[in-house]
């Protein structure tokens, strides 16, 4: 028999208690390698709480989260965020640094320098054309702008991609189109992932695992296939009644 491959991430029994909010309470997971998870359910369920605490932006009350084979507390903190890309919603550009400045913050903060032709490379792999590394954030489209943030959470090739809400403030089109380059870049690069996000097609589209949450507790861990045959109880299935519902209502409208 062979053992299977160490997690990449692992959940120990976590919690987060804010004074009287159990924002999360009590999970235990594992992530293996490659594998593009989503984490879904209403707003206030501790999604964004639970992924912070895998960067330490926010640090657990109780339980441990492993990356790596290592409990991420006993890493020097420049070490653990260098191997772990962040994208949140608001991307968070420096509005007073070039797109090519904003690519290399990453590496810059630890003292080191992005090889000559990186950032062309890291633009072209988030479809953006090398033109725009001399313009600043203020002169690119909400798209644009997030797709730069996709681009400075590669910059330092890291092996997890963490993702808060990446595409919520983007129109359908471009939300649709970024979701699938991030999709196809997490082949290519062999990245695991994880993408925090309240819409549940979304989900079902992009990842190969959904977890959803509720109130603290991760009450169902299905792929999206298993959700679409009925699978994950009741909350998951309230949540995957709203696009078919939808899809419904437009299958019926084309007829
Ligand atoms: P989600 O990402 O699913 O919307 P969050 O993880 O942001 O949920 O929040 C989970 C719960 O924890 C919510 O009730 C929220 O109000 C609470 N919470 C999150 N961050 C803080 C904080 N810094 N201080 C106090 N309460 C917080």
């Amino acid at each position: 028999m062979t053992d299977a491959p160490a997690p990449l991430l692992e959940f120990c029994d976590l919690r987060k208690t804010y004074e009287t909010t159990a924002a999360v309470d009590g999970v235990s997971l594992a992530i293996a390698q490659r594998e593009f998870v989503a984490l879904v359910g209403a707003s206030g369920s501790g999604k964004s709480t639970l992924l912070k605490t895998v960067n330490r932006l926010v640090d657990p009350t109780t339980g441990t989260v492993r990356f790596e084979g290592e409990n991420v507390e006993s890493l020097p903190l420049a070490a653990l965020r260098r191997r772990i890309g962040y994208v949140f919603q608001s991307i968070g550009l420096f509005p007073h640094m070039r797109v090519d400045e904003n690519i290399a913050i990453g590496p810059r903060l630890v003292g080191e320098k992005l090889a000559e032709g990186r950032i062309a490379e890291l633009l072209e792999l988030v479809d953006l054309d090398s033109t725009l590394a001399a313009r600043m954030p203020d002169e690119l489209s909400g798209g644009q702008r997030q797709r730069v943030g996709v681009a400075r959470a590669l910059a330092n090739e890291p092996h997890l991609l963490l993702m808060d809400e990446p595409f919520g403030a983007l129109d359908p089109i471009t939300r649709d189109a970024l979701g699938e380059r991030v999709r196809a870049l997490h082949e290519e690069l062999g990245l695991t992932t994880v993408m925090v996000t309240h819409d549940m097609a979304e989900a079902l589209l992009l990842a190969d695992r959904v977890l959803v949450m509720h109130a603290g507790r991760v009450v169902a861990d299905e792929t999206p296939h298993a959700l679409l045959d009925g699978a994950g109880g009741e909350i998951a299935q309230g949540l995957v009644a709203v696009p078919r519902a939808q899809a419904d209502r437009l299958a019926e409208l084309a007829r």
